[in-house]
């Protein structure tokens, strides 16, 4: 599948059946914290970056074939997503063809543009961005295009929060001596008030960033921040870890189990299944080798699947 991938578990969403909808990487932003590196198109023009067609002609098969279970349809892309000229389309599509909400991720930059907020609008759940309200902050942080402009940005998030039915969960990534003082979260909290998201998520550097110097938050200071913004804000938790035996034969069983439920990258499997990484690789490549579990390679990722799934 070239645009389908996943599903994948996501913290908020449970599982996600992902739809990326853009070349690498296409965006108006060049986040200091972003997993997918640095920005190689910096650009505003929205286009039609793949054809159309073939996105919902793979997103049709998906859907026909009925093999694969999710909780949701994610539309996001390697970079901002809004840069498709045909995404209103594209998420009409997903809502038509499925039961399963269809959720948009996105860095809100366009939504001061009246055509984006009318395409967004067609999905169940959006999931912007904010990660600064203060002019210098923002341009540290997300080093955008030339022609972008907070304020503007800021504007059109309070215009989609009037237009959109739906619900609107702001994330907000902080990343520590960047957008995290004082000053940085009384500007935030002021906009977050008049954008008035039905939640708000904070969030920190916890993958690779773009530039090494991005550095995480701590966790007391990210509930300091949640008690500062004057309204609910969650902290966006990862999965929780529990404790299994590490004797090999148990843990290669507790393994099968989660991947009969569903294809887990490396990642995914640590961090549900808190085991030590040498006793997982140890694991894993036992029934590699056997012919047990297989790798298959989306988007840059590595995921584990069962090579014929059978009941254990
Ligand atoms: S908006 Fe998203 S894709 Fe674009 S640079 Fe920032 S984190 Fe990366």
């Amino acid at each position: 599948m070239r645009y389908c991938f996943g599903p994948v578990p996501s913290r908020r969403l449970g599982l996600s059946l992902g739809l990326d909808i853009l070349p690498d990487k296409t965006c108006n932003l060049n986040c200091i914290y972003c997993e997918l590196g640095r920005t190689e198109r910096l650009t505003c023009r929205r286009g039609e970056y793949h054809p159309t067609h073939e996105i919902l002609a793979e997103l049709d098969n998906v859907f026909t074939a009925g093999e694969i279970a999710f909780d949701c349809i994610t539309v996001t892309a390697s970079g901002e997503p809004c840069l498709h000229s045909e995404l209103g389309k594209i998420l009409a599509f997903a809502r038509e063809r499925s039961t399963k909400p269809v959720v948009l991720l996105t860095n809100s930059t366009l939504l001061n543009d009246p055509q984006v907020r009318a395409e967004a609008r067609r999905a169940d759940l959006v999931l912007p961005s904010l990660d600064a309200a203060r002019e210098r902050s923002f341009r540290r942080i997300n080093r955008p295009a030339r022609q972008l402009v907070l304020e503007d940005i800021i504007d059109g998030l309070c215009r989609f929060r009037e237009e959109f039915s739906g619900r609107l969960w702001l994330e907000v990534l902080l990343v520590a001596g960047v957008n995290d003082s004082t000053e940085d979260i009384e500007s935030l909290e002021k906009a977050i008030k008049k954008i008035g998201p039905d939640r708000i998520q904070l969030n920190t550097v916890d993958r690779p960033p773009a530039e090494e110097w991005a550095g995480p938050v701590s966790i007391e200071r990210l509930g300091d921040i949640a008690g500062m913004l004057g309204q609910p804000a969650e902290i966006i938790a990862k999965f929780k870890r529990k404790d299994i035996c590490a004797d090999l034969p148990l843990l290669e069983k507790e393994i099968l189990k989660t991947l009969k439920r569903r294809p887990l990258s490396h990642q995914d499997l640590e961090e549900l299944l808190g085991n030590k990484a040498h006793r997982m690789e140890e694991a894993l490549k036992a029934m590699i080798d056997s012919g047990t579990v297989d790798l298959v390679r989306v988007k840059g990722t590595t995921f584990y699947h069962l090579s014929n799934p059978q009941p254990l």
